[in-house]
């Protein structure tokens, strides 16, 4: 019984229709439409199929290559909703920052704190997670818990240590509380 060189099974007379190479390779029909849509040439001698086969397939293959377009515009569109998602939420995440600085300027500690803690709870990324425990810590020192400022820029510092005014309201802490080697350190790395 004659195979098929692209699925290898047995290829029926009046049951299967198939299609030929120049060098009589054959193929299902339908096996060799889907391996036109990678190559138009034979997958077992690499003799291109004469223009009249592949003609035969045109409309299949044209088909697919609108489908693929289609479908690679589509997830575009997907990224760019996802992006503008992303920036919204910046924008957001930033307009809420001026606001806590808003409120430190009045001195309306506690409720900066209260609003920071809210924030906390909902979904945020690494980068404002950060952004909040250094006004907590901030917070915190101008209000003169220095045990609680310490707590939160050290965890802050040790996450990022790329993070000068962290380290800066660190150092101002230990140095409130005495601690004048440790306000020394911290002061070190600041930029
Ligand atoms: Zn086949
Ligand atoms: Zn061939």
């Amino acid at each position: 019984m004659t195979t098929c060189i692209i699925c290898h099974l047995g290829i029926i007379e009046g049951l299967h229709s198939s299609q030929d190479c120049p060098n009589g390779h054959l193929a299902h029909m339908d096996c060799l439409k889907e391996w036109l849509l990678h190559s138009s040439n034979c997958p077992l001698c690499r003799e291109p199929y004469p223009d009249r086969i592949i003609a035969q397939f045109k409309d299949f293959i044209d088909q697919k290559e609108t489908e693929k377009l289609v479908s690679i515009e589509k997830e575009a569109k997907q990224e760019d909703v996802k992006k503008m998602e992303q920036v919204a939420s910046k924008i957001i995440f930033m307009k809420f920052l001026e606001s806590i600085e808003i409120l430190i300027k009045e001195g309306e500690f506690e409720y900066a704190l209260s609003r920071l803690d809210l924030h906390n709870n909902g979904s945020t990324s690494i980068q404002m997670g950060q952004d909040i425990l250094f006004l907590k810590g901030k917070i915190n020192f101008m209000r003169g818990r220095f045990d609680l400022a310490i707590n939160q820029l050290f965890k802050l510092v040790k996450e990022k240590y790329d993070h000068p005014e962290g380290f800066l309201y660190l150092g101002k802490a230990y140095e409130a509380l005495g601690l004048d080697d440790k306000a020394k350190w911290a002061y070190e790395r600041v930029k």
